[in-house]
């Protein structure tokens, strides 16, 4: 039976019914906006969730009301046992979905079948081979681009994550949001976020003001549509009328949605953050290890989220690198 909510609940009445789980901090690719080009110093091994502790976590948050499960990574799917993982959290009463590059995707589709795994978000940030190889440091465009054709063919609810930077992919928008033409995708534009090693700054956001000033020059008035958000979507969803599939904007650092949020993240190395902006974390791993209860700890890490941003409320405070002094995307868990 499901307790109620209180643990999970902040100090503004956010209830915490998402959460996001990392299986693992490596990756194969590369990305530059995710990671730094030398890589990242890898936690030890032992410092790793194992499969169990994963399970044991996933369902203490589960008792507590959560209702969807992300797995996100690094690439969740190169982790050895995460079909495992997948099945073990199938039995608990949560959605369960997953963020993905995508590149391995088409070796996991009996198992997301048999599981019930339904929602994919699979990260594309451009439609040309050599962009995407810049971009990600690695030469899978084609693989992706045909994955993604596999998934929809295959049944399954598919957001692509494009990031914009400007200069870069900004000129992709409108080849973007026409896969939609003929494709029940969504495209999800992201306003691109500061991390450590990123060479993150506001100049190269595309924000989504910009990002709609592209689509009012490209389509006409009439055939533009603001569809209604889902509740806790951290999207903007719009659709061009008569196309089958939609768009949105995630635009975390211009137009946050921090009044509506309900996601709380879990790193590979089993430590909770509160904000994805959050400079500081709050260790789940240990006491689990040493036998102890981790429902005070949880909720000592709900009660302390800020109410925006992590307590960064102006863009200004984004110009203050310190307020960057968060690890890499790759280690959180995007
Ligand atoms: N490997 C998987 C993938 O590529 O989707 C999951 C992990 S990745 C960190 C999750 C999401 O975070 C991706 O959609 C990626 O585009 C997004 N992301 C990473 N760094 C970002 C940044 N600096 N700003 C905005 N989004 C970012």
């Amino acid at each position: 039976m499901t307790k109620p909510n209180t643990i999970l609940t902040d100090t503004f009445g956010r209830e915490h019914t998402y959460l996001r789980i990392s299986l693992t901090e490596r990756c194969n690719l590369r990305c530059t906006y995710c990671m730094p080009a030398d890589g990242i110093a890898l936690s030890p091994k032992s410092h790793i969730m194992t499969y169990e502790e994963i399970y044991t976590i996933a369902k203490e948050f589960v008792e507590h009301g959560v209702t969807k499960i992300r797995l996100t990574g690094g690439e969740p799917l190169v982790r050895k046992d995460v079909g495992r993982i997948l099945e073990q959290l199938a039995t608990l009463p949560v959605e369960l979905a997953i963020t993905t590059n995508g590149v391995i995707v088409h070796r996991f589709i009996d198992l997301f079948k048999k599981i019930g795994l339904q929602k994919i978000n699979v990260s594309l940030d451009s439609l040309d081979n050599d962009k995407n190889t810049a971009i990600t440091r690695r030469d899978y465009f084609a693989k992706v681009h045909d994955n993604i054709q596999l998934l929809v063919k295959e049944g399954f609810e598919v957001k692509v994550n494009c990031v914009l930077i400007k200069g870069f992919n900004d000129n992709e928008i409108v080849d973007f949001i026409e896969l939609t033409k003929t494709q029940p995708l969504q495209i999800r534009f992201i306003e691109f976020m500061p991390f450590d090693g990123n060479k993150w700054n506001l100049d190269k956001l595309v924000s989504l003001e910009e990002v709609l000033k592209e689509v009012y020059a490209h389509y006409d008035a009439q055939s533009f549509i603001r569809l209604k958000d889902a509740p806790n979507d951290t999207a903007k969803n719009y659709q061009i009328k008569g196309y089958a599939g939609s768009f949105a904007v995630i635009s975390s650092v211009t137009n946050p949605f921090c009044d509506s949020c309900n996601r709380i993240r879990l790193t590979a190395n089993g430590q909770l953050k509160n904000c994805l902006f959050s400079t500081s974390e709050t260790d789940l791993l240990t006491p689990l290890r040493e036998g102890k209860s981790i429902v005070p700890v949880i909720q000592k890490a709900v009660g302390s989220k800020k109410k925006i941003r992590s307590g960064m409320e102006t863009l200004e405070q984004f110009k203050d690198p310190d307020s960057h002094n968060n690890r890499s995307m790759i280690a959180i868990g995007g």
